[in-house]
């Protein structure tokens, strides 16, 4: 979603629109796609699902090396079908591809009633990897984005869902019994 301060008009209620629309809060004037403004009211997705869970998207394909692996951001999130699937062979899908889902809230161990305490451990246990935020299509949904905003982000391209070369701090990082103290 871009951001900058323009004149704007009010979008009426019920218009469909597909580009750029100016639109007004008492305190802030935004410029957004559409897109953008339905995914900011969407339930938040997870950018650590499984290809298997309902409504998965591919978003990300793991790059960089086995000791740091970096994610390529996708132009425009996939739908998951058994095709995709198999151009991860000879691995597994979810060592060489990210996926986001609807979050599972309350069925997920890393979710504790109101946080995900993934995204918390990840803001704040691993050490960023890039300086600015990551060309990624998922912002306006994503879970851990709204919760951690650019912390979560500068973080995100070292993750990967199977990841069998884990540094010790994405090991705490993935284990749902490490406490952090709240910030
Ligand atoms: S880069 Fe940020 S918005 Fe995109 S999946 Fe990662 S945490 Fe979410």
């Amino acid at each position: 979603m871009a951001l900058d301060h323009q004149p704007s008009a009010r979008i009426p209620t019920g218009v469909s629109h597909t580009g750029p629309t100016w639109i007004e809060e008492p305190s802030i004037i935004a410029r957004c796609y559409m897109d953008d403004v339905v995914a900011i009211n969407s339930p938040p997705l997870c950018p650590s699902a499984r290809p298997e869970m309902e409504g998965s998207v591919l978003f990300g394909v793991v790059g960089g090396t086995a000791e740091e692996p970096r994610l390529a951001y996708l132009t425009e999130p996939h739908p998951v079908t058994d095709e995709l699937l198999a151009l991860s062979g000879p691995v597994t899908p979810t060592e060489v591809f990210r996926f986001a889902a609807p979050c599972a809230e309350n069925a997920c161990q890393h979710f504790d009633g109101s946080t995900c305490r993934l995204a918390a451990r990840t803001a704040r246990l691993l050490p960023p990897v890039v300086e600015v935020l990551p060309p990624c299509r998922l912002r306006p949904t994503c879970r851990w984005w709204r919760q951690e905003g650019r912390a979560a982000c500068v973080r995100c391209p070292q993750i990967v869902t199977d990841n069998y070369h884990p540094s010790a701090d994405i090991e705490r990082a993935a284990d749902p019994e490490w406490v952090i103290n709240a910030p």
